[in-house]
């Protein structure tokens, strides 16, 4: 397997981005897995280097409605052109969510065949109706940390002052989460 290079928020022409990835829902665009793979390979073609995507992982559903599925999660640092539009991204996004079949009921944490939170863009932080970055949840949820820790353990977020696998090692064992594959490092370009 090859050596993971590491994720810095720190290059002066790159801008690095991080994607969580859910999908905890069937559907006619695949299974669970298959959906996620999609997913983070059109992510990757937004990425001017080889992105870097964890493990997939499984875990219970957080705050959703009693016998919801359990979702598989993974995370996927990209790497943009530093000029990149945060808004125009986030929208990129938000349409590869359609095009992978989400579908909007109105009802919070219901099923969904795939979930994109945009989770960091560079050191940007911002806050609107339709967009918050950071997102507010990422650092307390564990089927966000676990993959990340596995990408970029020794990264330090913007706007922290630990590691991710110190914030990792201090949240509380609330929910479970468990690895299901190997993560791929891009080097297709
Ligand atoms: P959740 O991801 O919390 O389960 P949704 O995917 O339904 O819920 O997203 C709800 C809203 O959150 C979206 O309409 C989106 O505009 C907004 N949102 C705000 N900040 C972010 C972010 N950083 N990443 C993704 N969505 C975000
Ligand atoms: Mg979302």
């Amino acid at each position: 397997m090859n050596a993971r290079p590491s994720i810095t928020f720190e290059e002066s022409h790159i801008l690095t981005s991080i994607v969580g990835l859910g999908s905890n829902l069937d559907s006619a665009n695949g299974s669970k897995l298959d959906v996620i793979r999609k997913a983070i390979k059109e992510l990757g073609n937004l990425s001017s280097q080889p992105y870097i995507a964890s493990s997939f992982y499984e875990s219970e559903p957080q705050g959703c409605p009693p016998n919801s599925p359990l979702f598989v999660n993974s995370v996927v640092a990209l790497f943009l052109p530093v000029n990149t539009d945060l808004k125009s991204f986030f929208w990129s996004i938000q349409r590869l969510e359609e095009k992978l079949g989400r579908v909007r009921s109105g009802f919070n944490n219901q099923p969904r065949s795939i979930d994109l939170d945009l989770l960091f863009f560079g050191d940007i932080s911002l806050s609107s109706d339709a967009l918050t970055v950071p997102h507010p949840r990422a650092l307390e949820r564990r089927f966000v940390l676990e993959p990340l820790a596995e990408i970029a353990p020794d990264l330090v977020l913007p706007g922290q002052k630990f590691s991710v696998q110190q914030l990792l090692k201090d949240l509380p064992q609330r929910e479970w989460v468990r690895k299901l594959e190997d993560g791929k490092i891009n080097d297709a370009k």
